[in-house]
């Protein structure tokens, strides 16, 4: 099955770009669930199928309006994870400014579905009155307890904290040119959500709870809105009992098509591994686990060049401590630290001479909101992640 000339929808007419929408014409936020970036994770779909369906039955008062959106409608077609390349990994800032200087009818592939779906956000972005918060829903390979993804911004947080699933920090740091990325610095509250494995049932249901949970942390539904919110939280927690509320990721394992990389059987999300544990082979031979914590997204896929990642867990006090750090405007500090300056007028972005401010590890610009960006001759680089306006305050 291919996809038409129009680009607007699959062959058989069953998945469009813009899934659905409610609203009930209430000024407020605007909540966006993103679903099918990967043709082969349809789970997201049927849930913001489901929830549309629940809301516009019941007509409740809602605040703003929530959309649903598809990604990738030619890979859906398909049901594979992409077709060139991953919609997921190609929303580098230089990369989607390209594609939006190019004329449509020139794009192939995803940088065609790419264009379509920034041009159908940034039109609604360019419409909301309140604030926008993204929620990606997504799917894993092996089977697995639904966890977030998220940027380390308070905003995020208090999204993603409010689902009662483990948050992943740290991945956005690891996986180049992610949507959640691009949006987030612009300074949207965006969450990226792993449901479960790609055909079980309960991964529905988990972006289902997930779903309704947004609505209400996002301010959209008022919780006695929700008939069934105490469900959907105790499927959640349920789901995912006995696994750590916040987990930082410390190690990716990146893989080339020429690796022949093959993870070895019986690992899922969250498997505790020890360092120098042998998780899989290639071209080179063993392949072994650098250091001890929680393995995550073992790959049990044909396609995508992460291996594996290793994560650990964060204790909850670093996470209040680092609201109180930003709270107070500690983070506006570091730069009157020794080895530590201002890139030349981009006050978002610190340069640390690691032979001078040894002692400065990545964890405490972690801790005080920024992501490590690279390298700029011999100083590695940070970047404040933004922080847009407080939820619930529009
Ligand atoms: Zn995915």
């Amino acid at each position: 099955m291919s996809f038409n000339t129009a680009g607007q929808r699959s062959e058989d007419d069953s998945i469009q770009r813009k899934i659905g929408s409610y609203d009930s014409g209430n000024a407020g936020p605007l909540l966006i669930a993103i679903t099918g970036m990967h043709g082969n994770e349809p789970a997201g779909i049927r849930a913001v199928r489901s929830v549309i369906a629940q809301l516009n039955a019941t007509q409740p008062p809602l605040r703003g309006r929530f959309l649903a959106l598809a990604g990738n409608l030619a890979a859906l077609c398909e049901k594979k994870r992409y077709l060139q390349h991953d919609l997921n990994r190609i929303w580098l800032p230089e990369n989607v400014k390209r594609i939006r200087g190019t004329q449509v009818s020139i794009l192939k592939d995803e940088d065609r579905e790419l264009r379509e779906f920034v041009d159908a956000v940034e039109g609604e972005l360019a419409a909301a009155k309140g604030r926008a918060i993204l929620v990606d829903l997504h799917s894993t390979s092996a089977p697995a307890p639904p966890f977030s993804v998220i940027s380390d911004t308070i905003q995020n947080r208090r999204v993603a904290l409010s689902f009662h699933i483990p948050v992943v920090l740290g991945l956005e740091e690891a996986v180049d040119g992610t949507l959640l990325s691009y949006f987030g610095e612009q300074g949207l509250t965006a969450v990226g959500i792993e449901g479960g494995q790609h055909d079980d049932d309960s991964t529905i249901e988990n972006h289902e709870s997930v779903l309704w949970l947004s609505l209400v942390a996002g301010g959209l539904l008022t919780e006695a809105a929700v008939p069934a919110l105490e469900t959907h939280r105790r499927r959640l927690k349920e789901a995912t009992r006995g696994l750590p509320q916040v987990v930082d990721v410390i190690y990716r394992h990146g893989i080339e098509p020429d690796d022949e990389f093959e993870m070895r059987k019986g690992y899922t999300n969250f498997h505790p591994v020890k360092k120098g544990e042998l998780v899989g082979q290639d071209v080179q031979g063993d392949v072994f686990v650098p250091a001890k914590g929680l393995l995550l997204l073992p790959r049990y896929q044909g396609l995508g060049d992460d291996g594996f990642f290793v994560c650990r867990p964060v204790k909850i006090f670093w996470l209040y401590l680092s609201s109180l750090m930003r709270g107070i405007g500690l983070d506006r500090l570091l730069v009157l630290l020794p080895g530590v300056r201002a890139d030349t007028g981009r006050g978002s972005i610190l340069l640390v001479d690691t032979h001078i401010a040894r002692w400065l590890v990545v964890q405490v610009f972690h801790l005080l909101g920024f992501r490590r960006s690279g390298f700029k001759g011999e100083f590695l680089s940070f970047t404040r992640r933004p922080e847009g306006p407080e939820i619930n305050r529009d």
